[in-house]
């Protein structure tokens, strides 16, 4: 459908030469790609961006960057804006996923290519592609890193003998209008369920429904709001906790600043309970190193810009973009096509081969955490 939309000319994409496509000859200049970015508070999403808009103006195409604050109205706006200047391919990160309807709408009806980036877009039938990472797959690796973290599994996920509960664990999940936060939560209960069934974890405050433990706009304040809330509910009464899932480095900041303040740790030698994460933000890679957070899960963002230009190019070039999943992402309208991409889980032992060694973060900002 999008094939037939950007090679169909009008305002959209297909306008500069819509019988050999914009890649083979057309002035690419003349072409514009709007790219909405969530938030400049975490720094996976000022990566994502600064990788999409180089990756694109190095190919010589136009790129219109903007970021929201997290703030649903500011992100319509911009993509309004984006629409009415005439943006021939938008790549979208949502921060709302269910709240772009309209301004969907309005792109389809200037054959204008949506993809949405890492979150998907649902309740529109006008999301043309989306990529991202396999975000079932993040869950499962949050959860082995939990189990790993505690113990109970070594490296290769095989089970330690003799370690044996129970365990107290708490758990945290995202932002419920994050598509994403679903199958992250999904994916590490996947994996901890049987461990909870059995016995071996107990989820102390009894707190394991995904709207009760969702942390809204993925805020560090409201996750250590909750941890602290649950100490003093919960574990005042001096018994212990061991674990926390987390999914998200801002989110882990904040519950290990809760558990911190109570004067557990300071670090896990110390006995602060296990944290996971998600993203590889350096301030959680310099706790990692440091003994203080267990584990986060890496996402190269570059390998999801280049994807995403990729996808742009083929929708300009009136191609249809290379999927590798087309059953799994539902956005309450329609299956959208995705591309997904791998993870990998980082321990303190990985910090060197995989976040240094591929030159997403230098060994200079590892020691300093930012
Ligand atoms: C992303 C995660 C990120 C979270 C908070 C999710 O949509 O997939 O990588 O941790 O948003 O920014």
């Amino acid at each position: 459908l999008a094939l037939s939309l950007a090679a169909c000319g009008g305002g959209g994409a297909g306008s500069t030469d819509s019988t050999e496509g914009a890649g083979d000859g057309a002035d690419k200049s003349d072409i514009t790609i709007g790219v909405a970015m969530p938030t400049e508070t975490s720094e996976r999403w000022i990566a994502d961006g600064n990788a999409v808009k180089a990756g694109l103006e190095e190919l010589g195409y136009k790129v219109d960057l903007q970021y929201a604050g997290d703030d649903i109205p500011t992100q319509t706006q911009q993509i309004d804006q984006m629409i009415t200047s005439g943006a021939d391919v938008l790549i979208i990160a949502s921060i709302d996923g269910t709240a772009l309807t309209s301004q969907l709408e309005n792109a389809a009806a200037q054959n204008i290519p949506v993809i949405a980036y890492d979150r998907l877009i649902r309740d529109s039938e006008n999301v043309d592609f989306y990529v991202t990472f396999d975000n079932f797959a993040v869950g499962v690796a949050q959860g082995t890193a939990l189990l790993r973290g505690m113990g109970l599994v070594d490296e290769t996920g095989a089970e330690v003998a003799g370690v044996t509960g129970p365990f107290n664990i708490e758990l945290f999940a995202g932002s419920p209008d994050d598509n994403n936060a679903g199958f992250f939560f999904e994916g590490a209960m996947s994996v901890l369920e049987p461990y909870i069934t059995d016995g071996t974890f107990v989820v102390k405050s009894g707190q394991t429904d995904f709207d009760t433990v969702a942390t809204l706009r993925w805020s560090q304040e409201a996750a250590q709001k909750r941890m602290e809330d649950l100490l003093t509910s919960t574990y005042s009464d001096g018994s212990k906790l061991a674990g926390v899932l987390s999914p998200f480095d801002g989110i882990s900041r904040g519950i290990i600043t809760a558990l911190q303040g109570v004067g557990q740790g300071p670090t896990i030698e110390a006995g602060l309970p296990i944290v996971t994460g998600q993203d590889a933000e350096i301030a959680s890679v310099k706790l990692i190193a440091d003994g203080v957070q267990s584990s986060t899960i890496f996402k190269d963002t570059r390998k999801l810009a280049d994807q995403s230009i990729k996808v742009a190019e083929a929708f300009i070039n009136a191609e249809e973009p290379e999927a590798n999943d087309t059953d799994t992402y539902d956005n309450g309208v329609k299956v959208v096509p995705s591309y997904l991409l791998d993870v990998d889980t980082v321990f303190a032992a990985d910090i060197t081969p995989l976040l240094v060694e591929s030159e997403y973060w230098t060994e200079a900002e590892v020691a300093s955490g930012v």
